[in-house]
């Protein structure tokens, strides 16, 4: 069985087939941060369900490239720009590294390019050229370049192809400057925004005078600039789909850069919403956690991403401290059996046992069901218990499991019990290991090393001391 995705431009669950001819490489395109704060829990879900993606079309076998933009300039960044008196560049360094030490928290891999909008003004500028020479953009009596809606209709494409929308509403020469607004309010949008006393010193010189561009553009001219005018897969949170998205499709088909007959992205996932103890996060609620304030409560970046990854992507879920708590038990749970297999396993190796990985692969196949596929990691969890418990593991059966456990981490990425939850006699024989290097006693210090070693842990010293870590 092939991989399936439900694909939001036709709303229907279709077999992922890449543009590559050779079927190898698969492009995908998440729509990253727009780094004017600390990120939330919510946009985590979908960077988290982002990599979910790529760790999944890599286990498959395809030569993936992950692009996440980077949102650094727009309204509410220009904002607080002008409140703390620093530079641009300055104000969002701070956002954007927060956000780069949040997602590793979180076990994400890192994705393979991350362009920042404000290193991308050339490109959308020839974009935006593109657009006013086809005749679907146009420059305002202030300066700024909008894309007419009805232009683009006239030219016998669709609007509207990822919502319905209700072209009676429509007033021709309307126009909204604002990034953000609803389908009730549909009108022609901003390309580029003509330089305002508010923006300060935020602003790039175009062909049309100073301004800056407007966020949807960005992120046609940054996928199209890296992955090629078509490419696979473009995901995002589904608050994005209007306008966002749709001003995205607009704008990349309009400038008609796609091979004939294909479209801009084949395939658009969203994610669908998150909410926080049973409600919509927010502030005034008590009930908006950012990855920081999880962890303050003592949960750990494992735990976070392992609840995240136990509900389908498209369903919303109800985050909680419950919900937390209870997938530190269920990983507990996980962490015993491995524990218990590599102290059957020993030094023995062998390949994955392939039970496990083949009840994964067609859960995740099946539009990554991610409920389906931990079901199965739990059945073999109390599999290999029973086993263990009647003695009937040997070392390379045991090995056979650990691998099997391994290949599917490379997807889950919930990866090794954290350094916090050594057992205390292990904790115990590293203290004495420092005590006995304070004394000078290196052979005794050493001894004890060795004693670490033979019991499956190796000691990394690191800036912050010395840490264990399991062999
Ligand atoms: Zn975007």
């Amino acid at each position: 069985m092939g991989l399936k995705f439900f694909n939001t431009l036709t709303r229907s669950v279709e077999e992922f087939t890449p543009l590559d001819p050779a079927g190898h490489k698969a492009g995908i395109y998440c729509c990253g941060p727009t780094v004017h704060d600390v990120a939330h829990i919510g946009n985590f879900r979908t960077f988290v369900f982002a990599d979910l993606v790529r760790r999944y079309l890599q286990f498959k076998g395809y030569a993936v490239t992950h692009v996440m933009n980077i949102t650094d300039v727009e309204d509410k960044i220009i904002r607080r720009v002008r409140e703390s008196g620093i530079s641009l560049r300055e104000y969002t360094g701070k956002y954007e590294s927060a956000f780069l030490e949040d997602l590793q928290t979180l076990g994400c891999l890192r994705p393979h390019q991350m362009p920042r909008a404000t290193e991308h003004i050339g490109e959308i500028i020839s974009l935006i050229e593109r657009l006013i020479e086809r005749g679907i953009a146009y420059k305002a009596a202030d300066g700024s370049v909008y894309f007419s809606i009805e232009k683009h209709r006239g030219s016998g494409r669709q609007y509207g192809q990822l919502v319905k929308l209700n072209f009676d509403e429509l007033r021709p020469g309307e126009r909204v400057s604002n990034d953000e607004y609803a389908k009730e309010s549909l009108a022609d949008f901003a390309l580029w925004k003509a330089r305002a006393p508010e923006d300060g010193e935020v602003f790039w010189p175009s062909p049309w005078g100073e301004g800056r561009p407007g966020w949807h553009i960005e992120c046609s001219a940054m996928s199209m600039k890296i992955l090629g005018p078509s490419f696979d897969i473009h995901l995002g949170g589904e608050d994005l789909i209007f306008p966002h998205h749709e001003d995205e499709i607009a704008q990349s088909e309009g400038a008609g850069l796609q091979p004939p007959g294909e479209r801009f992205v084949k395939y658009w996932l969203h994610g669908a919403h998150l909410m926080v103890e049973g409600k919509k996060m927010s502030k005034s609620l008590g009930n908006f956690f950012t990855l920081r304030d999880l962890l303050a409560k003592g949960f750990t970046g494992r735990e976070i991403r392992y609840l995240l990854l136990t509900a389908h992507y498209r369903e919303t879920f109800n985050f909680t401290l419950e919900g937390l708590t209870a997938a530190r038990t269920s990983l507990a749970r996980l962490d015993e059996c491995l524990a218990k297999l590599r102290a059957v396993a020993g030094n023995a190796t062998a390949a994955a046992d392939a039970g496990l990985a083949e009840g994964f692969s067609a859960a995740l196949d099946d539009d990554l069901n991610v409920s389906a596929a931990w079901g199965g990691v739990f059945d073999w969890v109390r599999d290999a218990n029973r086993l263990l418990t009647d003695n009937q593991f040997t070392a390379a059966l045991a090995a056979a499991a650990l691998a099997a456990w391994q290949r599917i981490d490379s997807v889950f990425g919930i990866g090794e019990k954290a350094d916090a939850e050594v057992p205390a006699e292990i904790a115990a024989l590293l203290e004495q290991r420092e005590a006995a290097r304070k004394a000078r006693n290196f052979s005794r210090a050493d001894a004890i090393r060795a004693e670490l070693n033979a019991q499956g842990w190796t000691i990394e010293d690191t800036s912050k001391g010395p840490r264990l870590k399991r062999l």
